[in-house]
């Protein structure tokens, strides 16, 4: 049946099959020319320009001025309204309509009031299907709106992508016309081009299945005559042979989701995010509306919010097909959060905001957390996670390791205190897969778990900027379904997946501790000023819930400020997105987040009172320049002696609080990459400008200041603090920073040797070795903490405490604080100007937890309040906990419960024990409950007398109902 004779040469006839569908050889004669038939030009179009991102309603008042094909409209972030009015010939009826739309802005069309389809020629959306076979009872003449945003589907960065925006770039319109559409033609070529990926992904390793693709797609172009359009059906079933030849029933099935990466912000701000939702998430509508079977999955709680108060009408369309099981929210947080910097509360919050909003709108909690983009992962997030009714885990961001290959795609992840959830990476490492044959190619044979786990996800449409799925992926993959020589396919949803893997999950391996991502090092640092502001909100909004609820219980007509409460978590939370308490974001993304935490300021009081009276310190401290030769000139410590030990902290021979300055210039992502040669660049910082001077000498407070010059641009001013009774040194620390590329970073080389250091993480801590012994080790040269990190021998070690930093190293005996960088994209200012930050230095015996450093460093980042008592107040302590290892972290009035208090607890030593939780409030009933704060019927706890008594195991977070 084939036509004689074929040819043994590969290269012609593959190149003849590519060159019949290519869309720039050949187009007068081949099948693409032949994709769309006659065009016909609009009506009219007209425009209306403005710097604001308006709603319909109030654009479509606006008059608007003749444009044309071809015309600029910007700068940059403004928007251009165009009314369209259209008519389409009587002679197309029976044919296929489309408005085509090309423009480099992304844009979205309104009819009757409504948005109904997004475009992005990025995402290869340039069609609005104005009628799939135009019949004459329909509307021939009408006028559309179309929005387009002065902004592309990755911003406007001027030259490569992650460059800072071009603040005066113009776009254009390349085409708006209407054209008749060959859905014939749309899907023949669809049969060419798998066939040709066939050809291509498959004939250097499995020769057999790729020369029959080859020579059926060679005999197909022999079959077509693309002005025959009768020639198309025997050409069709040539391919449905081909493609209809099955697998056996051992093949790999790929699960594949439609999926749109949509970053809350990133390199465009919030606002424009709000639109790139309704754009995305209106074409996967209309896409459901063709494809019964279309599932798609998408994470993001805000986003949603966004969605139903802008676009209330595409809202309701979408809780209609989650109900129908095809739009499924995912993930369960609040955004999709960065997995290092924020606090163990901040990230319950993420969940109990996200999963509360997905139950209220849509009937549902998420059963799986969603972070495929996210710079690693919390050791303590199998806890949280399990707390909040997830035990599935779907990212694939470890697949961007520089170092160390992650060893496995299907396993148990087991977290800090021994929680364990199913995990999933796409083995085709991505999240915006298209449906093509390499990326089911690439899943099957990248999967670390052949043998183990026979299923994986593929998520497809395209991301970051948003886009989602086109007609043509899911066409593609309909082509495939069951295909020999490719892994099955199905359309599916992560519940199918996840309850597929756990079903045949006996020999999955198991990881344990923290997902450390080998790269974006440098966004533990980026963006001071955004860092801070987290940390200091997250510190105010844990003292207004206690005072809040405190108050509640000194007086039962105190309105607890629950909306104001919710409101605030939200943008803290909002913040914490992965590019943006990361610091990886343009400008006005850091303005819009630093006015975020502004709105935090509010009056806070505490969880008890106690009227200070005007007493001497039993140990008064005193300091004196030079005379013991503690401090030298330059602000570095010669020596620090903790006295009661008789101990020295400072390494012989070394200076602690060096100041140290490296090159940091990364490969490519500048606000992310702080790479492992920096190191080899270091230059200590030494030039007086002010030397040490006493600014307080002593009493209850010691301290001496002094100025140090960084470069003829930068300079750092410091007090170092000592307070009576303090076990540790505060350095206070101002510095003006007009650095390019520069890495300003802080060191203590201490007496103390030991294999491994100890961070700060949330709800707890975790080792990280001293030494660079393998890969392993080695790609951790620069690692996150929260506030504090340890480097104990035996009997004795050195905490370095900080109230708004995140970057660490302990290399050898050389603890090392991260303190600004100055990277110049994608915000050509980030870091630039006036910071202020206390790191502290804390040198005990015993072991950190017997020392009491964690108290210590609550201390220094939860600064007791002064109010004005009046003399007579009765000193009053709301809580008390009996063990030192638990840390009472969170006291707020339970969700839609009010007057029931929640309580949260955790373990904090890595130690088990039992505690009790006394309380001067009139508990009358207690109860264990999850982080949703779900009651757990079986789970009562005696309130006597004495209190509320709770055994913990390591790092365990207990929370409590307590029903007064
Ligand atoms: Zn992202």
């Amino acid at each position: 049946m084939y036509h004689l004779p074929v040819l043994k040469n590969r290269r012609t006839l593959l190149e003849r099959a590519e060159k019949f569908i290519s869309d720039i050889y050949f187009t007068d004669c081949n099948l693409r020319g032949r994709l769309y038939g006659d065009s016909c030009p609009l009506e009219s179009l007209a425009c209306f320009l403005t710097p604001k991102r308006i709603t319909f309603a109030e654009a479509s008042k606006q008059i608007f001025d003749p444009c044309k094909v071809g015309d600029t409209f910007g700068p940059t972030w403004w928007t251009c309204w165009f009314k369209v009015t259209l008519k389409i010939p009587e002679s197309w009826r029976g044919k296929a309509v489309h408005l085509l739309w090309e423009s480099d802005g992304e844009a979205m069309v309104w009819r009757d009031e409504q948005p109904v389809q997004g475009l992005t020629k990025e995402g290869e959306k340039t069609s609005y299907i104005l009628s799939e076979c135009l019949q004459d009872e329909e509307l021939h003449s009408l006028t559309l709106y179309v929005e387009m945003a002065c902004n592309g589907l990755f911003g406007a960065g001027q030259g490569s992508q992650i460059a800072p925006p071009d603040p005066n770039r113009k776009f254009s319109v390349q085409k708006a016309e209407l054209v008749v559409f060959n859905g014939d033609v749309r899907e023949l070529l669809t049969d060419f081009e798998m066939l040709v990926d066939i050809v291509k992904v498959l004939s250097t390793k499995n020769s057999q299945r790729g020369y029959q693709a080859l020579f059926t797609v060679n005999e197909m172009v022999n079959l077509c005559d693309p002005s025959d359009p009768s020639s198309f059906a025997k050409v069709h079933s040539l391919a449905g042979t081909f493609f209809n030849q099955r697998n056996g029933e051992s093949q790999h099935t790929v699960h594949a989701m439609g999926h749109c990466h949509i970053d809350s912000a990133w390199l465009w701000p919030y606002e424009e995010t709000i639109r790139k939702c309704g754009r995305s998430w209106v074409t996967v509508i209309r896409l459901m509306e063709k494809n019964p079977e279309f599932v798609f999955t998408c994470s993001q709680a805000q986003q949603f919010q966004w969605v139903k108060s802008w676009y209330p009408g595409l809202f309701s369309s979408i809780q209609h097909y989650v109900k129908k099981g095809q739009f499924i929210p995912v993930g369960g947080t609040w955004v999709e959060m960065d997995g290092n910097l924020p606090s163990g509360e901040s990230m319950v919050r993420q969940f109990l905001e996200g999963q509360r909003f997905f139950n209220k709108e849509f009937g549902r909690y998420c059963k799986e957390f969603w972070l495929p983009d996210t710079f690693g992962y919390s050791a303590q997030l199998p806890q949280i996670m399990q707390g909040c009714g997830i035990s599935n885990f779907l990212t694939q961001k470890l697949s961007w390791n520089l170092v160390n290959t992650f060893p496995h795609n299907t396993f148990f992840w087991e977290g800090l205190d021994g929680s364990t959830v199913l995990t999933h990476f796409p083995p085709g490492n991505s999240y915006e897969m298209k449906g093509k044959v390499e990326d089911l190619v690439k899943t099957l044979k990248n999967n670390k778990d052949k043998g183990r786990a026979n299923h994986s996800a593929a998520l497809f449409g395209f991301g970051d900027g948003g886009g989602g799925p086109t007609q043509l992926m899911l066409d593609r993959l309909r082509l495939v379904q069951d295909t020999n020589g490719l892994p099955k396919v199905q359309m599916s949803t992560p519940d199918e997946l996840f309850t597929r893997l756990q079903a045949d999950s006996a020999l999955l391996c198991t990881w344990t501790g923290e997902l450390f991502l080998e790269l974006h090092n440098g966004t533990y640092t980026t963006q001071a000023q955004i860092k801070r502001g987290n940390r200091q909100c997250e510190t105010l909004l844990h003292d207004i819930e206690i005072a809040s609820s405190l108050a509640l219980y000194r007086n039962n007509t105190f309105p607890y400020p629950a909306e104001k409460l919710q409101e605030l978590w939200r943008l803290l939370l909002l913040n914490q997105f992965h590019d943006v308490i990361p610091g990886s974001c343009i400008e006005m993304v850091v303005e819009d987040a630093l006015k975020y935490y502004e709105g935090e300021f509010l009056q806070a009081s505490s969880i008890g009172v106690s009227p200070v009276k005007d007493t001497p310190p039993v140990t008064p401290v005193s300091v004196t320049v030079q005379v013991f030769n503690c401090v030298k000139l330059e602000g570095t410590l010669a020596s620090l002696c903790l006295i009661s030990a008789n101990r020295e902290s400072i390494s012989d021979g070394c200076l602690g609080n060096q100041f140290v300055m490296f090159d940091d210039v990364p490969l490519y992502w500048d606000a992310w990459d702080v790479m492992d040669y920096h190191l080899q660049t270091r230059k200590p910082v030494a030039e007086v400008v002010q030397p040490v001077h006493v600014v307080s000498p002593g009493g209850l407070r010691g301290s001496v200041s002094f100025t140090l010059r960084i470069s003829d641009k930068s300079t750092i001013t410091q007090e170092i603090i000592m307070d009576a009774m303090c076990p540790y040194i505060k350095f206070s620390t101002e510095v003006q920073w007009a650095e390019s590329h520069k890495f300003l970073k802080v060191e203590f080389p201490v007496r103390v040797r030991s294999p491994n250091a100890t961070y700060e993480i949330q709800f707890g801590h975790l080792q990280r070795p001293t030494h660079r012994n393998t890969s392993w080790d080695w790609a951790k040269f620069e690692v996150w903490g929260h506030k504090w990190a340890d480097l104990s021998e035996h009997n004795f070690g050195v905490s370095l405490l900080n109230d708004c930093k995140y970057g660490y190293s302990v290399h050898k005996n050389t603890m090392t604080l991260s303190l600004l960088r100055a990277p110049k994209a994608p915000d050509a200012t980030a870091d630039m100007g006036i910071h202020h930050f206390t790191y502290a230095i804390m040198p005990h015996t015993r072991s950190f937890q017997e020392a009491s450093v964690i108290q210590c460093a609550y201390n220094l980042n939860f600064p007791l309040r002064l109010i004005q008592c009046s003399p007579n107040t009765v000193p009053w302590s709301a809580f008390s906990v009996t063990s030192q290892a638990v840390v009472l972290e969170t006291i707020k009035q339970a969700e839609d419960r009010g007057g029931v208090l929640v309580v949260r607890l955790y373990e904090s030593h890595g130690s088990s024990v039992t505690a009790t939780l006394r309380t001067a409030l009139p508990v009358r009933e207690a109860w264990v409950c999850d982080l949703l704060e779900k009651q757990d019927p079986n789970h009562p706890v005696p309130v006597t007398s004495e209190g509320i008594t709770l055994d913990f195991n390591p790092f365990q977070i207990v929370s409590l109902l307590l029903i007064m």
